[in-house]
């Protein structure tokens, strides 16, 4: 048993359609635990400094766009092997491709409004965490 944390946003789509009980309950009910947990509106340049990687491809100003047209959920989640399940529960980027029952699948409109953010690896996931959270904030 590995037990990690990983970073978790519930993006403005699914917000926007009171969806915010729905998916922290199947993270908890899937055994990963909400440790810092904050509802933002955030501004352009927290959405441009945490999307930093994607600058370069053309859909970055309508995923800043996105991000910033109303509030999100921050969440740091932990639990075993938190940063794999979690990408696990989301499913693929774009829902069109996502399993079946992730929530993705279950919740997203499109490729852009995906309903939920999930780190994919252990430098992202302190990276993220870190960007969005002090450490007094975090706690067990
Ligand atoms: P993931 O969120 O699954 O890790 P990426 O890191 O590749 O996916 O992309 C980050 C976010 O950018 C996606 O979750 C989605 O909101 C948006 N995005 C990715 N690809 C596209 C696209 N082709 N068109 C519009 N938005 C996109
Ligand atoms: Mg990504």
């Amino acid at each position: 048993m590995l037990v990690e944390r990983t970073f978790s946003i519930i993006k403005p789509d699914a917000v926007e359609r009171n969806l915010i009980g729905t998916i922290v309950s199947r993270f908890e009910s899937e055994g990963l635990r909400p440790v810092a947990m904050r509802r933002s509106l955030l501004s352009r340049s927290e959405a441009e400094g945490f999307y930093a990687e994607h600058s370069e491809r053309p859909f970055f100003g309508e995923l800043v766009d996105f991000m910033t047209r109303s509030p999100v959920v921050l969440m740091v989640l932990e639990g075993d092997n938190a940063i794999l399940k979690n990408r696990e529960i989301m499913g693929a980027t774009n829902p069109a491709d996502a399993a079946d029952n992730t929530l993705r699948k279950l919740h997203a409109n499109s490729i852009g409004e995906n309903s939920v953010h999930g780190s994919d690896s252990p430098v992202s996931a302190a990276r993220e965490l870190n960007w969005f959270f002090k450490g007094s904030e975090v706690s067990s």
